[in-house]
C-alpha cells in the first residue's frame, strides 16, 4: 500500500462527496511529511546513524541522540562497553512492552545512554547517543536527533536525565531560557546560535541547511509516509487460503492458476489452542509440488479479511460471473459506486484498502476508475446517558421490548426522526413515546375519514377552481410530497418526518365548511393517499394497514413513489403595493406569509423604491398587512 501512498493522499481532495472527519482521518494516516535525512557519524566507528526530521532548522540545538531499542547498531555500537550487559536488559525489557503503551504521551519515558557519541555535522560537536522506549523503529528511520528546546518529548527527556538544552529558534516575541524552560517552544521563528545560518527565518533556514546537507553529502531531502505496509497473512481457519506451497527442494511455489481456487478443508477438529486448525489437517497439508512432483506442505495461514472486503462490491457488478473474479465489463458499467454506507470505524481500515484495492485492479487493466465509493455516509452510533451504550455501563436498550411495547413502526419512526443518521442518536423513551402518539394521531385521522372518502376518486378536471382553503390543502400536499423526496435523497430522514408531521397538523384543521366545498373530498382523498405513501418507507407496517383500508388490494410496497405537481406545490403569491408619501410607485409579488416587518423589508429594498428614496430620510412606514407599504419621506 505504501506505493499507492501519494495517490491515496492527493486523491483526499477529489473525494467531495466523503464527509471530511473521515478524509482527515486518512491524511493523518497516510502521514505525509516532507523533511531531510541526516547522516550523523558516529565518533571513533566507520558507522552512522541515520536521521529523519521535518525541522532541519533546529540541527544546532541537537543536543543528543536517541535510537529505538530495536536499532540494528546497537550491538555494535556497545560491544566492548563497561554497561554493555545494563544496555542489553534495557533493550530486552523495553523490546517486550506494547508500541501503543511505550509511546503514549503519559507514559514515563526511560533511556539509557550506551557510552558512545556521535558527531553533530553541524556544530561538530561530540553529542551522547541514548537509547529509549519513545523512540520507534517503524517510524523514520528508528533514531532521533533530539533538540530538547524545540520539542516536548526531547526536553521532558533531557531534564529527566541533566542532558544539555540549547535554544536555536527565536520566538516572535519574548526569550526562552534553557535553564529553566519546562515547556518546549515547537513553532518556527528566528534561528539563533546557529552559526552562518542563524537570523534566518525557519522556513528559509530549512531550504539552506538541507541545501549545504545535500552539497556536503551527508543528508538529502526525502518524503516520509507514516502509512506501513500490509501484513495479510493470519494464523487462523476462517479466511481464504494463501496459495503457496512450500517444496523441500523448489522452496515457495505458487499453486498452478488452473488449481485454484484452495478451499479450506470442512472436516476439521475445532480444539481450543493457539494454532490454527488448518495445521491439524493432514489432508489439507500434504501436497505434491508443482514444479518437481515431491511432496511438499501447503502455506497455513490465511489472508485477512481486509483482503476480501476491499472488492467485493466488483463482484457484484458480475455475480453468476464463474471463471473470474468479476467481469471488467460489468464493473466500468456499475462502478463506482454511487453511495456508500459504513460506520467511522472504517474510516483509516476498510475504506482505505478498498481505495488502495481499485487502484491496484485498475493498474491490472480490471477497472476504469481510481476511486470506489463517489459518496459516503458514516452512520453515528446510538448513545445513551451521553454514553454508547455497552454491556459493562448496563444502558443497553433492549430493542425486542420497546418493539413488544410500542411496534416496530414507533421505534423505527423515532430513530430516523431523532437525529440526521451522520450524528450520535440519543435514545430517550419520551422520543418513542411521542412517536407512538403520532402514529396513533395518524390512524385516527385516517380511519376517521374512511367513510368520507371511501368511492373517492381523484380527478384532476374537477379540481379547477378551487375555494381558497381546499387548494391550501393540495398545496401543502404536493409541497410535502417535494419535500420529503428531496430529503430522503439527502438522507435527511429526520427533516422529511418533519414534514409529514405538518401534513397531519393541516389535515387536522382542514375541518367544518371548508371539506363541503367543490373538490374538497378530492383532495382529502389525495391527501390521505400521500400522507399514506409517503410515510410507508419510515412506518410500512401501518401504512400498509391503512392502504388497504382505503380499499387497495396491492402492496403499498409495490406502489410507485409520488411525484409532486410544480404547479401545486408554488406558493400561492399576492401583490404588494408599495408607496412613497402616499402614491403608488411599485407592485411586488410577494408570499402571502410574509410578516409585516418581512414586508418592509421587501419594500424598501425594491429597485425602484429604493432609486427614489435615495438619499432622503425615512421618516415613517406604514404596512397594512397583506396588502400595502406606504414609506413617508
Ligand atoms: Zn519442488
Amino acid at each position: 500500500i505504501t506505493a499507492y501512498a501519494e495517490e491515496l493522499l492527493q486523491e483526499c481532495d477529489r473525494l467531495k462527496g466523503w464527509p471530511e472527519r473521515v478524509l482527515t482521518m486518512q491524511r493523518n494516516w497516510i502521514g505525509k511529511s516532507v523533511g531531510v535525512e541526516i547522516d550523523f557519524p558516529v565518533v571513533g566507528s566507520p558507522e552512522v546513524i541515520r536521521i529523519f526530521t521535518t525541522r532541519p532548522d533546529t540541527i544546532f540545538g541537537a543536543t543528543f541522540m536517541v535510537l529505538a531499542p530495536e536499532h540494528p547498531l546497537i550491538p555494535t555500537l556497545i560491544a566492548r562497553q563497561d554497561n554493555a550487559e545494563a544496555v542489553q536488559a534495557f533493550v530486552q525489557r523495553v523490546s517486550r512492552e506494547d508500541t501503543i503503551t511505550r509511546t503514549a504521551e503519559e507514559t514515563e519515558k526511560e533511556g539509557i545512554f550506551t557510552g558512545r557519541y556521535a558527531l553533530n555535522p553541524l556544530t561538530q560537536e561530540q553529542i551522547p547517543i541514548w537509547i529509549a522506549n519513545f523512540v520507534l523503529m517503524e517510524y523514520g528511520t528508528g533514531a532521533i536527533m533530539a533538540v530538547p528546546a524545540h520539542d516536548q518529548r526531547d526536553l521532558d527527556f533531557a531534564r529527566k536525565y541533566h542532558l544539555p538544552v540549547r535554544v536555536v529558534i527565536q520566538p516572535p516575541e519574548g526569550t526562552l531560557d534553557a535553564e529553566t524552560m519546562t515547556t518546549a517552544y515547537v513553532e518556527e521563528g528566528e534561528m539563533i546560535n546557529s552559526g552562518q545560518f542563524t537570523g534566518l527565518p525557519s522556513p528559509e533556514g530549512k531550504e539552506r541547511i538541507a541545501d549545504y546537507l545535500e552539497e556536503a553529502g551527508i543528508g538529502r531531502r526525502t518524503v516520509n509516509y507514516r502509512l506501513r505496509d500490509w501484513g495479510i497473512s493470519r494464523q487462523r481457519y476462517w479466511g481464504t487460503p494463501i496459495p503457496i506451497i512450500y517444496c523441500p527442494d523448489c522452496g515457495i511455489v505458487p499453486v498452478p492458476y488452473e488449481d485454484l481456487p484452495v478451499e479450506l478443508p470442512l472436516d476439521l477438529e475445532f480444539t481450543f489452542g493457539a494454532r490454527s486448525p488448518l495445521e491439524e489437517s493432514e489432508e489439507f497439508l500434504r501436497v505434491s509440488c508443482p514444479r518437481c512432483g515431491k511432496e511438499g506442505r501447503r502455506e497455513t495461514d490465511t489472508m485477512d479479511t481486509f483482503i476480501d472486503s476491499s472488492w467485493y462490491f466488483e463482484r457484484y457488478t458480475s455475480p453468476h460471473t464463474t471463471d473470474q473474479p468479476f467481469s471488467p465489463e460489468a464493473a466500468a458499467y456499475w462502478m463506482p459506486v454511487d453511495q456508500y454506507i459504513g460506520g467511522i470505524e472504517h474510516a483509516v481500515l476498510h475504506l482505505l484498502y478498498a481505495r488502495f484495492y481499485t487502484k491496484v485492479l485498475r493498474d491490472l487493466g480490471l477497472l476504469k476508475i481510481d476511486e470506489p465509493f463517489q459518496n459516503l455516509l458514516t452512520q453515528g452510533m446510538v448513545i445513551k446517558g451521553g454514553a454508547k451504550m455497552s454491556k459493562s455501563k448496563g444502558n443497553i436498550v433492549d430493542p425486542d421490548q420497546m418493539i413488544k411495547q410500542y411496534g416496530a413502526d414507533s421505534v423505527r419512526l423515532f430513530m430516523l426522526f431523532a437525529a440526521p443518521p451522520e450524528k450520535d442518536l440519543e435514545w430517550s423513551d419520551q422520543g418513542i413515546e411521542g412517536a407512538y402518539r403520532f402514529l396513533n394521531r395518524v390512524w385516527r385521522l385516517v380511519t376517521a375519514q374512511l367513510a368520507t372518502i371511501q368511492g373517492v376518486t381523484v380527478q384532476e378536471d374537477q379540481m379547477q377552481a378551487l375555494s381558497p382553503g381546499v387548494a391550501a390543502l393540495r398545496r401543502k400536499v404536493h409541497q410535502t410530497i417535494r419535500k420529503v423526496t428531496a430529503d430522503i435523497e439527502r438522507f435527511h430522514f429526520n427533516t422529511a418526518i418533519a414534514a409529514i408531521m405538518e401534513l397531519v397538523n393541516h389535515l387536522y384543521q382542514f375541518t367544518g365548511e371548508e371539506r363541503e366545498e367543490p373538490g374538497a373530498q378530492m383532495a382529502l382523498r389525495e391527501a390521505i393517499e400521500m400522507l399514506v405513501r409517503l410515510l410507508s418507507p419510515f412506518t410500512p407496517h401501518l401504512a400498509e394497514e391503512l392502504w388497504h383500508r382505503l380499499g387497495y388490494t396491492e402492496s403499498i410496497a409495490h406502489v410507485a413513489w409520488p411525484s409532486h405537481n410544480p404547479d401545486l406545490a408554488q406558493e400561492e403569491e399576492i401583490t404588494l403595493v408599495v408607496q412613497v408619501n402616499g402614491k403608488v410607485r411599485s407592485r411586488i409579488s410577494i408570499s402571502p406569509d410574509l410578516s409585516e416587518e418581512e414586508m418592509k423589508q421587501v419594500a424598501l429594498q425594491d429597485e425602484r423604491i429604493r432609486t427614489l428614496t435615495a438619499g432622503k430620510q425615512i421618516k415613517k412606514v406604514v404596512v397594512v398587512p397583506q396588502k400595502l407599504v406606504n414609506i413617508v419621506v
